[in-house]
This record gives C-alpha cells, sequence and structure tokens, in this order.
C-alpha cells in the first residue's frame, strides 16, 4: 500500500487500434503495429521501476484499457500481468480486467486470456444496430457482438461488462430501446451507457460542424438515460454510478453491487491508481500526472531512462501535467467522484477520517441548498444524489470544485 494506506489500481494502456472511430479523442493510434512488441517491453520495465521504487506496493485491480488492448497477442497481455505481479503485490484474486473490441477476438483467442488470468472482459459494443455501427466508425457488426460474447461464455467468462451508446444524431429512441434489449438478452454482469459526446477535433465533430449531421439532442438522449433507469431496474441490475449498472445477486439496497467495476470504484472513490503506458495518468501519494502521449516518444524514454537516487520515477512523466493535489481539491474531487456513485454516496465517516473534518464543516452551506432543492438526501452515515440529481448531477457536482 501507498501512503494513507489504499490499495492501489493498475492501468495499462494500450494505444493500438484497427480503424478510428469518428468520435474517439481517446490516445490511440492505427499506424504503429510495428511498435507493439518494444512498447509492451517498455510497458514492462516501466511496471518494474516504478513497482521496485514504490517498495512492491499492494495492486487492488488491473485494467488494461486502451485504445484496443485486444489488438495484442494474449501471450504479450500475459506477459504484462506476470510483470504487475513481480512488481506489485496483485491481491489474489484481483479483477483483472480487459477492454476487448468485438471485432478483433475468437474463443481461442479468449481462452488464452482466460488462462493468462484475464477475469473480466469489458466489449465495446456500443450499438445493436449496423448501419449505427457503421456511423461510428465500428470494425464489428451486431452479429459478431453477438458472437464475441458468446465465445466469451464458452472461454469460461463470468463476468462481461457491454459498452453501449445513446443519443447518435437523429437517433429515434425506439432504436436505442432496441439495442437496450439486445443487451439484456446476453446477459450480461455489467453495463456501461454513454451519451454520445462530439469531442473536438474528431470527424464527427467536423461533420457537425459543417451541418453534414445533426448535433445529437440532449433532451432525446435524457429520455433514452430516463428509459435506461426504469428497464435496467426491472431487469434486476442495480444502477451504482451515473453511467453504469451491475447485475444484483442479493446485496442490499443502497449499496454498491459486487459485479461493479471494482477498478473504476478505485477512480470514484478518489483512492490511488498507477497507470503506467503511453499517456496514462497516475495520482499517487497526493500527486497526479500524466505520461507523455506519443507512443514512440513513451518508449525512447522508458528504454533509456537510468535510476537516480535523487529522481522521482517516472520514466516517462510529461512534466507540463504534474499536479500537487492538495487537501481542498482532493475533499471537492471527493465530493465530485463520490457523488457519482449513486448509491453510496460520500460516506461520511470516511469523508471525516481522510480529511479530518465533517462534511458540514468543509461543505454546510452548499449541502443544505442542495438538500432544499431535493437534488441529494443525507443520512447520518452518507450523502448521495436523489434521482432529480442524478439528471442534474453535472451541474451538482461542479460546486465542489
Ligand atoms: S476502438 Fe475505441 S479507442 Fe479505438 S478508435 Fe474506436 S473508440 Fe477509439
Amino acid at each position: 500500500m501507498l501512503a494513507g494506506g489504499s490499495p492501489i489500481g493498475l492501468y495499462l494502456h494500450i494505444p493500438f487500434c484497427h480503424t478510428r472511430c469518428v468520435y474517439c479523442d481517446f490516445n490511440t493510434y492505427i499506424d504503429l503495429d510495428h511498435l507493439k512488441a518494444r512498447y509492451v517491453a517498455a510497458l514492462a520495465r516501466e511496471l518494474q521501476l516504478v513497482g521496485t521504487a514504490a517498495g512492491c506496493p499492494d495492486a487492488a485491480t488491473i485494467f488494461f484499457g486502451g485504445g484496443t488492448p485486444t489488438a495484442l497477442e494474449p501471450a504479450h497481455l500475459g506477459a504484462l500481468i506476470e510483470a504487475c505481479r513481480v512488481a506489485f503485490r496483485v491481491a489474489p484474486g484481483a479483477e483483472i480486467t480487459v477492454e476487448a473490441n468485438p471485432g478483433t477476438v475468437t474463443t481461442d483467442y479468449l481462452r488464452a486470456l482466460r488462462a493468462a488470468g484475464v477475469n473480466r472482459l469489458s466489449f465495446g459494443v456500443q450499438s445493436f444496430h449496423d448501419d449505427e455501427l457503421r456511423f461510428l466508425g465500428r470494425l464489428h457488426d451486431a452479429a459478431t457482438a453477438q458472437e464475441a460474447v458468446r465465445m466469451a461464455r464458452a472461454a469460461g467468462f463470468d463476468n462481461l461488462s457491454l459498452d453501449l451508446i445513446f443519443g447518435l444524431p437523429g437517433q429515434p429512441t425506439e432504436r436505442w430501446v432496441a439495442t437496450l434489449e439486445e443487451a439484456l438478452a446476453l446477459a450480461p454482469e455489467h453495463l456501461s451507457l454513454y451519451s454520445l459526446i462530439v469531442e473536438p477535433g474528431t470527424p464527427l465533430h467536423a461533420w457537425v460542424r459543417r451541418g453534414r449531421v445533426a448535433a445529437p439532442d440532449d433532451d432525446v438522449a435524457a429520455e433514452m438515460y430516463e428509459h435506461a433507469l426504469e428497464r435496467l431496474a426491472r431487469a434486476g441490475y442495480a444502477h451504482y454510478e451515473i453511467s453504469n449498472w451491475a447485475r444484483v445477486q442479493g446485496e442490499p439496497e443502497g449499496t454498491t453491487p459486487g459485479l461493479a467495476s471494482q477498478h473504476n470504484l478505485i477512480y470514484w472513490r478518489n483512492q490511488p491508481y498507477w497507470g503506467v503506458g503511453a499517456g496514462a495518468h497516475s495520482y499517487v501519494n497526493g500527486w497526479r500526472y500524466a505520461n507523455v502521449r506519443r507512443p514512440e516518444r513513451y518508449i525512447t524514454l522508458v528504454e533509456s531512462w537510468e535510476p537516480d537516487a535523487a529522481l522521482p520515477v517516472a520514466p516517462a512523466q510529461d512534466v507540463k501535467t504534474v499536479e500537487r493535489i492538495d487537501r481542498d481539491l482532493a475533499m471537492g474531487e471527493q465530493m465530485m467522484l463520490g457523488l457519482r456513485l449513486v448509491r453510496e454516496g460520500v460516506g461520511e465517516a470516511a469523508f471525516a477520517a481522510r480529511f479530518g473534518c465533517s462534511l458540514d464543516e468543509a461543505y454546510g452551506p452548499t449541502l443544505a441548498e442542495f438538500e432544499s432543492w431535493a437534488l441529494i438526501e443525507r443520512t447520518p452515515e452518507r450523502v448521495r444524489l436523489t434521482a432529480r440529481g442524478v439528471m442534474l448531477a453535472n451541474q451538482v457536482v461542479a460546486r465542489f470544485l
């Protein structure tokens, strides 16, 4: 563990994709396949350097994100899991997630991942309509996504998450309803639902600016989200984070379900994480920083790093991004992130233990105001969003920063 005693999450960034989706602004590249082997070796070295320097701390989760982690061979992903286990004390039974692109996997591939220790897959499905998938620039069609889920089950995975996108330009609500029904028919353990965001610098942004496609309609997106809230509750899924649902397994009402993403819970609980790879973010011992974004530069920096007792071990750190998270900022972020957890919210005791003051001492007037507007609800144990607050979450959480 690090200072503060929290277990950490390990994030490994895999910046390779086969094609570029029109809405994507992630740090990923379609023309760098020749770098894969060197990149994997650099990731293993970065893990070894930071883990050793930190005294081989406890790690609660491992998460491969991207990009497309399944653009790597299973042997590469297996070697990286092993590198995590050497450099960190990875908890027995730790959640090990790989983001998977449905168009890139076979049953044999998934069996190899399972054998390497991966125990959770997060499939980027996005839609079960082929024309929507083509519009988004995705590699797969609906049948491929359904087949990928079947292959994952056959390979022994019992913890699957599906990502879906709603609020596409001109998308009628019935089409979103149909996508959600197709997803439920596959009985995933977890669902992440995101409204389409038009990010600057993407082809989608240019299309909207030129009037080639309509901008997503916020009111329609809100209607789709409300449908998901109602439908997924009826289907036995607990809404535990603004955009995330997990199947209930008998947990008490109001608690975060056991099938929630354990890795992402570390972010939402404002606990420390180590990110390795190009552009990956870390938050350790009160400091936050990102690595350099370009994979070539990242590899060069890690390969050429000479340990020096006078320097902190962060071989690929982008110094412009280094930020000290002081107590006030950490408190605000605890509220901003914790309120996203719509069931557990922000715990009074955990807040006091971490910051040495009560929620009222820190935010009394703001909390009273939100409570009077029925945007939050309070018990002696916690504060959390109401159903109304969930619909206005962005405005509520912004007040704490
Ligand atoms: S697969 Fe994911 S990371 Fe790759 S381009 Fe598409 S949205 Fe971006």
